[in-house]
């Protein structure tokens, strides 16, 4: 004698969906849940968009004192996205970020950690070269962070690297010290949303105390692992 052996569960579910008046197609594939990414052609728009604002800023000693432009380098595609302070002799001269002797050293940084320039992306808090290259005013980092988050928004980086004080405060505020912030993974919010970000010392300071590049070491670790964890 031939036993069907069915669950009792089966019997209801079969009975259940009888009863369903909607014919179903199964496909054995996940729901894409997710919103689509944005597409190049809109980061590229958008970035471009972005530029021509900072180009024609008017009123501002920056610009006016400045040769160049200075917008970014790297990957746009990226998923890391560093911003420093501000362009200075050789990044003026260029147009692009961080090819002097801080730019070096962010290299050597990044091949540490296994990274290169096409692999992340990387801008400033001010896109112009401040005279003598000073640091930039409390007024110009405010004016110019409101730049700094839409090129944040525009990249979308799942790692958001700030090097220096002024990219700290420019995004927090100012009356932070940078030696208790750094080292310590932060969520930061931009137009209302989160951004994995490590606070951690600017090139050109570890260039001038160079004792102080064991805790750099720590944080470019700390990024390090992050990015194995997300791969
Ligand atoms: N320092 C910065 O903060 N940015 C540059 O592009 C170069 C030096």
């Amino acid at each position: 004698m031939l036993i069907d052996n069915k669950n009792q569960n089966d019997i209801i579910d079969e009975e259940l969906k009888k009863t369903f008046k909607i014919e179903y197609n199964f496909e054995n594939k996940p729901i894409n849940r997710v919103k689509t990414k944005p597409k190049v052609e809109d980061k590229i728009h958008n970035l471009q968009n972005l530029k021509n604002k900072i180009m024609n800023i008017n009123d501002c000693k920056l610009k006016s004192s400045a040769s160049s432009l200075v917008f970014s380098d790297g990957n746009a595609q990226s998923k890391i996205m560093i911003v420093g302070e501000g362009p200075g002799q050789k990044e003026d001269e260029l147009g692009i970020p961080f090819v002097g002797d801080a730019g070096k050293l962010l290299d050597k940084m990044l091949l540490a950690i296994n990274l290169k320039r096409k692999d992340v992306y990387i801008t400033n808090v001010v896109n112009y070269r401040p005279p003598n290259n000073r640091k930039p005013e409390p007024g110009e980092i405010n004016r110019y962070s409101i730049f700094l988050k839409e090129h944040i928004s525009i990249i979308d980086p799942k790692i958001l690297i700030l090097m220096g004080s002024t990219a700290m405060e420019s995004l927090l505020g100012g009356g932070l010290k940078i030696s208790k912030e750094r080292g310590n993974w932060k969520e930061i919010l931009i137009y209302k949303k989160s951004y994995l970000t490590m606070i951690t010392f600017h090139p050109a300071y570890l260039l001038r105390q160079a004792d102080q590049k064991k805790f750099s070491w720590e944080d470019l670790k700390k990024i390090k692992k992050k990015i194995e964890e997300f791969n």
